[in-house]
């Protein structure tokens, strides 16, 4: 390891030609070079050793790309799943909530997207969303 001393031509991160070139070392700290001076652009500058390297930046996540697009189960997937699950049948006299699955007579397998007071739930079927009447005493 070659010693290192002010006036010494070292490798360093230059921040204003955002590449790592010769430098010479402007002044010391301990045993590394506190300040140096790029050789390229004259810049005077805090030693860097590397360019820095963000911490976000760091391991890649290729699952993470494209948030919200294919990270769930295809609908038809998730009607296959449910239709295995225990559901109620639709009856306009029913309760339902928000992620019940409903067997309707005319439109099938659905499941509950949300609830409006005090007597419409929107349910998803395989093939399209129905605004339907529950809780009808
Ligand atoms: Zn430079």
């Amino acid at each position: 390891m070659k010693k290192i001393a002010a006036g010494s031509d070292v490798e360093a991160y230059c921040t204003k030609c955002k590449i790592v070139l010769a430098h010479t070392v402007v002044s010391m700290e301990g045993a590394k070079p506190r300040r140096v001076k790029c050789n390229t652009c004259s810049g005077e500058h805090n030693y860097r050793a590397q360019k820095p390297v963000s911490k976000t930046a760091a391991p890649k996540k290729p699952k993470t790309k494209s948030p919200g697009k294919r990270t769930r189960q295809t609908w038809s997937e998730v009607m296959q799943e449910a239709a295995g699950k225990p559901h109620k049948p639709y009856s306009m006299s029913g309760s339902f909530g928000e992620g019940d699955w409903i067997e309707h007579g005319v439109f099938g397998l659905g499941c509950v997207q949300s609830f409006t007071p005090p007597n419409k739930i929107t349910v998803r079927f395989a093939d399209s969303t129905k605004l339907l009447i529950c809780n009808r005493s």
